[in-house]
């Protein structure tokens, strides 16, 4: 299978996707675009194993996003409209759960995993802190790279990455200035970038003045679908357009720019 494009964070085991979820994983491979599935809890994290176990192309990672800790924000996207009643609990971190997934060779980053002060408020800050800093711990000790999450929260997390990180990762969906980017730039983190950049100019600054080789393109599927296909269900195969638009707005040549950012995600993810 020849790849030339990533997609550094999407979520085809959410519930979204389960009347054809093969089909939308065969229609990216095919497409050439290969698939990082983004664990957010136990359940979603160990689909996202599955699923890359069960297919060449397909990677995972595993972690508790920040919204399944301290109260569990309920996405019918994600886990459709069953256990709406458990939301009012979130998921304590269990690093051995975790840990034991990590074993299998598919899982190529820990996370999501940060903070998020924009849909759960920052009376859970310290659960957040504490859920965050155990992901770290575990990523330090398997040697993967982090999938950030961050949300209203970047001196927070840069704080807490500074006193415990000893690898790198990815800052998923940036949504920062330059200021911040320069600081997650400094501490060897690449930042991707999804459909968001084909409907608003307000990353191109940070798009235009990262070096090429540190960033990464990514769908967020089922979420953020890109322009022309806004309002209906997002799927990996988008990836070329988010490609196409980043060289848009750094005026390079487009095969210069695909051909990096699928390099810095092998680099990065260390795909084999
Ligand atoms: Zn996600």
């Amino acid at each position: 299978m020849e790849l030339n494009y990533f997609d550094a964070h999407a979520h085809p085991q959410f519930v979204a996707y389960d009347a054809d979820r093969e089909e939308v994983i065969q229609r990216s491979l095919a497409a050439g675009v290969g698939i990082n599935v983004v664990g957010t809890q136990q359940s979603t994290s160990k689909s996202a194993v599955e699923l890359a176990a069960a297919h060449e192309g397909v990677w995972a990672s595993i972690g508790l996003h920040p919204i399944h800790t301290a109260k569990s924000n309920h996405d019918t996207k994600e886990l459709g409209e069953g256990g709406k009643e458990f939301t009012s609990r979130g998921e304590k971190f269990d690093t051995d759960f975790y840990r034991e997934l990590g074993r299998s060779k598919k899982v190529i980053a820990v996370g999501e995993c940060g903070l998020d002060y924009y849909r759960i408020d920052e009376s859970t800050k310290d659960i957040q802190f504490e859920t965050f800093i155990a992901q770290i711990e575990l990523a330090n000790e398997l040697e993967k790279p982090l999938m950030l999450h961050i949300r209203n929260a970047y001196g927070d997390a840069l704080m807490l990455l500074k006193q415990h990180a000893k690898v790198k990762g990815d800052v998923h969906f940036f949504a920062g200035d330059w200021h911040i980017a320069k600081q997650f730039l400094e501490l060897g983190f690449t930042l991707s970038f999804t459909g968001v950049i084909t409907f608003t100019h307000e990353y191109d600054e940070v798009i235009k003045n990262a070096p090429l080789d540190m960033l990464l393109s990514e769908t967020d599927a089922p979420y953020i679908t890109p322009v022309p296909f806004r309002g209906r269900r997002n799927e990996s195969i988008h990836i070329p357009l988010i490609v196409e638009r980043i060289a848009a707005i750094r005026g390079e040549p487009l095969e210069k720019v695909q051909t990096q950012i699928y390099a810095n995600a092998r680099r990065v993810f260390a795909l084999l």
